[in-house]
């Protein structure tokens, strides 16, 4: 970033962004709340690859994780209920030169916005989806969530959640012209921040499902996995997640996986005796629905107009 110039004097750029730059203020979550983690993650990535803040939106419906927009200094939209997502697709259609990322939780992705969320992945347009998978709708108080695990006592299932949850990657790996799959943790900065970064760099929609500790509501539901690293299974491969040397000796159980193999994929995310983390499944060459979208933007008004008119006139009898 800072380069000497041929005559040794500093090469320093116009502008250049601190972390300070997107710190949009003190997070209000719960102390512990795998949330901060999150955040801290995407800052370092905006400031790493220097994004403008100017030029970057963050979108979330509503929930714990969707506060996201607020701890932002960029641009952002607080929306509706499981309804980031067409927001999110609303402004990269009209502006694909900003860079979109999307804050959504396991109870306003998986229900409320499952629709929006299905037909997002096949629109597969450029935008990071963070989905925080805390396991309970966590701002309404313990409510049972798409992806509780059953018999899990919540408020609204007192004698334990009744049926079978959603799997947030199965589902997505079924999915037509879904592009790139991904999940890790909350608790392991240096995954989620690689594996963030990777989304941020892939063509398309970049899922990434995050497991997200919620130390108020469902602080046993990652303990165990927190406290053994043994029950992480780290997918690796050079067109994966790249490892880090730091995490060499945190993670002794891996495997090897092509993102390329979809049978593979969809074994691993059946998998029950561990999480699998690291990147399920990635293909860069699927369509890009802004790739449509943006066609006549910068067309003037008298333009459009005339090209409206032409299409009426098809129909004139
Ligand atoms: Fe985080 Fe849970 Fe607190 Fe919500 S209720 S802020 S998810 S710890």
């Amino acid at each position: 970033m800072f380069g000497l110039k041929d005559d040794w004097s500093l090469d320093v750029p116009a502008r250049y962004f601190t972390l300070e730059d997107y710190d949009g203020g003190v997070a209000r979550w719960c102390p512990g709340c795998g949330d901060h983690g999150v955040l801290t993650a995407v800052q370092r990535i905006c400031r790493d690859q220097q994004i403008p803040p100017e030029r970057m939106v963050n979108v979330s419906g509503i929930g714990c994780s969707s506060r996201f927009p607020h701890y932002m200094a960029t641009y952002g939209f607080h929306g509706l209920h499981g309804r980031a997502l067409p927001v999110a697709e609303g402004v990269k259609s009209r502006r694909p030169d900003l860079d979109v990322w999307v804050a959504t939780g396991d109870g306003d992705n998986c229900s409320i916005g499952a629709g929006h969320w299905l037909h997002a992945m096949r629109y597969n347009m450029n935008m990071v989806v963070m989905m925080f998978d805390n396991n309970i709708y966590g701002l309404t108080k313990k409510q049972t969530s798409p992806t509780t695990q059953t018999g899990f006592k919540t408020n609204t299932h007192p004698r334990g959640a009744l049926l079978p949850p959603i799997d947030p990657i199965t589902s997505m790996l079924g999915m037509s012209n879904a592009s790139f799959i991904a999940q890790t943790v909350d608790w392991n900065p240096v995954h989620l921040h690689d594996t963030l970064l990777l989304a941020w760099k892939h063509k398309g929609l970049g899922f990434v499902r995050i497991m997200q500790r919620c130390p108020q509501y469902t602080n046993q539901v990652f303990s165990d996995f927190q406290d053994d690293p043994n029950s992480l299974l780290l997918m690796q491969h050079d067109d994966g997640v790249p490892v880090d040397p730091a995490l060499d000796r945190t993670f002794k159980n891996r495997i090897e996986h092509d993102p390329s193999n979809m049978a593979q994929a969809i074994e691993l995310a059946g998998r029950r005796d561990v999480i699998p983390i690291g990147l399920f499944y990635c293909d860069p060459t699927r369509p890009c629905y802004d790739d449509q979208s943006r066609q006549g933007l910068g067309m003037s008004v008298e333009d459009k107009l005339a090209g409206l008119e032409r299409e009426f006139d098809r129909f004139a009898i």
